[in-house]
């Protein structure tokens, strides 16, 4: 007997996660000095995080020996207030697909489906194949989510549907009209997982109202980080907002102290920094024209992003990503989301960015 057989089949059968190189990693394999060397895998904020929450970082360190508020009191009122929700309607996690988890446990069985579409985040899958309830992917239309397909997917067993919007690695982004319409038109007896973990790098027309759509839908849950526009990523913090009967069970799920009192207080502070978002936009924004424009020039295609990151098609893809690594790049190759063709590669700083398209010129170009 192998030990693994032990554990169930769909436990057996998931694919592990694949995350970014980091870059002491590739320091160590290729000889380069860490400083050579940038990532643009991870979809990170390049500007780092707000100086305030790094003040506050230093402060509660000092606390470290302490429990964390298991309730996350302060963050709660802070989001609270930024929402205009009640208190009642915050769930925290150790990042949003801590989150994503918890409403997989709180909701599925076995005998559940859960719908997402072809090219989505890789966490649906991953939280679905745990609980061993049944995923049914939906072919995506021009990389996006195809939202009708999503209703004529939907069965007496589905109980979930997660949507990304904006979609990582593709970038889509649904129309608020047409999302408004599909919550309309799904059961109410359907949980909607509304995953808006770049809603802060949106144009102002163009920012997700679920917030809003909450009263009318008990069903829907919005799911956000403070790990992409806010540059917390390592603190792992991120909330669901949802009814409160809905926060409820996902709490029961929760473990209590799955937010440490370091990411809390930086999570607070960073909320309160408006200007640090602000930036982070604005150079956002600059930087996605830069890469877009330097890989039209290359005579490569890409999926027009509302991310922090650009998908682009360039031919042999796996072989162009280890010479764009042997030169100190690390971009991430998105073959796992059944875009083979593709890499995915996360807007930096100006000059990170030019060393990605003067690598990637070099490499197919020689
Ligand atoms: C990065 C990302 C998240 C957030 O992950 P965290 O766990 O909050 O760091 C969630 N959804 C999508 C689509 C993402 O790309």
């Amino acid at each position: 007997m192998s030990i693994a057989e032990l554990a169930p089949r769909n436990v057996c059968d998931i694919a592990p996660y694949q995350g970014g190189k980091p870059i002491e990693e590739l320091a160590r394999e290729v000889g380069l000095n860490p400083d050579e060397i940038v990532k643009l895998a991870s979809n990170e904020n390049p500007l780092g995080l707000s100086p305030q929450a790094q003040a506050a970082i230093e402060e509660a360190i000092l606390d470290v020996s302490l429990y964390p508020d298991g309730n996350a009191f302060s963050l709660r009122q802070a989001l609270s207030q930024h929402y205009g929700v009640r208190p009642e309607q915050l769930v925290f996690g150790n990042g949003s697909n801590d989150v994503l988890e918890l409403i997989a446990r709180a909701f599925l069985t076995q005998e559940d489906e859960v719908i997402y579409s072809q090219h989505a985040f890789a966490v649906y899958p991953l939280v679905t194949q745990a609980i061993g309830a049944k995923g049914v992917l939906v072919p995506a239309v021009e990389y996006g989510h195809d939202l009708d397909g999503f209703l004529k997917a939907i069965t007496p067993r589905t109980k979930l549907i997660f949507i990304a919007n904006p979609n990582n690695p593709t970038g889509t982004l649904l129309d608020k009209i047409e999302v408004l319409a599909f919550l309309k038109a799904v059961p109410a007896n359907v949980i909607v997982v509304l995953d808006e973990a770049y809603d802060e790098y949106l144009p102002e027309a163009q920012k997700s109202e679920s917030i809003a759509w909450l009263e009318q839908f008990e069903n829907l849950i919005v799911s956000r980080t403070f790990s992409k526009a806010y540059g917390l990523a390592g603190l792992r913090v991120g909330y669901g907002i949802a009814s409160a009967e809905v926060i409820d069970l996902l709490n029961r799920v929760r473990q209590p102290f799955n937010v440490n009192n370091i990411a809390q207080a930086a999570a607070i502070a960073s909320l309160r920094d408006a200007d640090f978002v602000a930036k982070s936009y604005a150079l956002n924004q600059a930087g996605k024209v830069q890469i877009s424009q330097g890989l039209s020039e290359l005579g490569l295609d890409y999926i027009p992003s509302f991310g922090n990151f650009v998908s682009f098609q360039v031919a042999n893809s796996m072989a162009v990503n280890q010479q764009l690594l042997a030169r100190g790049v690390i971009v991430r190759p998105v073959s796992n989301y059944d875009l083979p063709d593709f890499l995915r590669v996360s807007v930096g700083l100006f000059d990170q960015n030019v060393k990605f398209l003067t690598a990637l010129s070099a490499i197919i170009n020689p």
